[in-house]
């Protein structure tokens, strides 16, 4: 362990461990290195983007206990940028190090089941679910759930993969085939009624391990494919929706106890009302905005919450937009005949995360674009982006 700690604070100098070596924690890297700390990280990637920018890289599987060990033992507090370490271990290495947010959090981010039953009891609305494991619970809950609905595996779900919308009963053995993986069961699975809603929203919300808690404003998020595509901020929706948004952020993050981020995703119904969908306790791609539009990016923000420092001002400074450069958006990145224009568009930062290969649905890079208002943002960030790839 390094020396710079006192108590729980962890001060510049110190290093933080960071489990997951992608885009969110390159850029978590690269702030805690300008406030001065040292990070280390843990993936299996060779030129994985966090690495690139680490003090130290330990490369090896997420799963291998011995390496969670030396990364601990590098580090005076460990966070992630991957919610789906494997839980016995970190509860294993915690006896060495805080782990930031806790095992117990993660538990509960890992599964989309636990995800709603906490929601549920915390009095926060989720769409119509039931646990599924096998074809006879899935015909049963469509019976109570009705259709559309959309049949999710309960683990290891990400950006859409491991899901089937169900249009009628008739479709039930489809989607089961498709989401269960070739087995009859029992699997993990989850059965949600298809909501009508009006936006997609997220919050990402900070909290110390004394309880303090900010959440940045209320990110308006359009997805392609099941893939975040877009946000902008504010979200433009009521006031009072977005209080209530915040709200079910705030409410999830106290009632996990989270020390660190927790990223919660919601929609708002077409009746108005926000209904919690998924949590990630960690950054989020729906708050890169924050690097520019807010004073305290949601990246320092993290690291200020697990090294036991106050939190910093979550306000948003102009409307922003976000857009996500994929495969097909920066196959060759500068290279390509608009990519003079695009870095031409007024009040735009581009951001690539020194990813090798461009498979088209990869995530590359983004664009941040700030304006006067929401639409001025998102016209010139679709502009921007459009340039890029023509
Ligand atoms: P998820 O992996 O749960 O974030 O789902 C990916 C995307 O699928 C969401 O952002 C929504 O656009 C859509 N989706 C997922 N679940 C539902 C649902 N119960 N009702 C309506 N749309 C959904």
């Amino acid at each position: 362990m390094a020396s710079e700690t006192s108590g729980d604070v962890v001060l510049p100098g110190g290093t933080i461990g960071i489990v997951g070596g992608g885009q969110l924690g390159r850029m978590f890297a690269l702030e805690a290195r300008r406030m001065g700390y040292r990070v280390a990280v843990l993936d299996p990637g060779r030129d994985a983007p966090a690495a690139q920018v680490a003090d130290e890289h330990v490369h090896a599987a997420f799963d291998d206990p011995a390496a969670m060990r030396a990364l601990a033992e590098r580090s005076d507090v460990i966070t992630l940028e991957w919610e789906n370490a494997d839980v016995a271990t970190l509860r294993d290495i915690e006896r060495i190090v805080p782990i930031r947010p806790g095992p117990g959090v993660l538990e509960v981010a890992q599964h989309r089941v636990r995800e709603k039953d906490t929601a549920r009891a915390l009095g926060i609305l989720t769409a119509g679910y039931r646990a599924v494991s096998t074809r006879d619970e899935l015909r049963g809950a469509l019976r109570e759930i009705g259709t559309p609905a959309v049949l999710k595996t309960a683990r290891w779900g990400y950006d859409g993969k491991g899901q089937a919308v169900i249009r009628d009963p008739a479709g039930a053995d489809a989607a089961f085939d498709a989401v269960a993986g070739g087995t009859e069961g029992p699997v993990e699975l989850i059965l949600e009624a298809w909501v009508r809603f009006s936006m997609e929203v997220s919050v990402v919300c900070a909290r110390t391990a004394g309880g303090e808690v900010a959440c940045f404003p209320v990110a308006e998020n359009v997805h392609q494919n099941a893939v975040l595509d877009v946000s902008v901020v504010p979200a433009r929706i009521p006031e009072e929706v977005a209080d209530e948004a915040r709200r079910v952020a705030e409410t999830m993050a106290r009632g996990l106890e989270v020390v660190g981020l927790l990223a919660v995703e919601m929609f708002v119904g077409e009746d108005g009302h926000v209904r919690m969908n998924e949590i990630a306790p960690r950054p989020h791609n729906s708050g890169h905005y924050t690097l520019e539009a807010c004073p305290v990016s949601q990246f320092e923000q993290q690291l200020r919450a697990v090294c036991g420092l106050p939190l910093g001002s979550t306000g948003l400074l102009r409307p922003a937009a976000m857009a996500n450069l994929m495969g097909e958006h920066a196959g060759t990145a500068l290279a390509r005949p608009g990519a003079a224009d695009a870095l031409g568009v007024p009040m735009t930062a581009l951001h690539l995360y020194g990813k090798g290969e461009a498979r088209p649905g990869r995530k590359m890079g983004h664009l941040t674009s700030l304006g006067a208002t929401p639409e001025e943002a998102l016209e010139r960030v679709l502009r921007a982006r459009a340039l890029l790839s023509a």
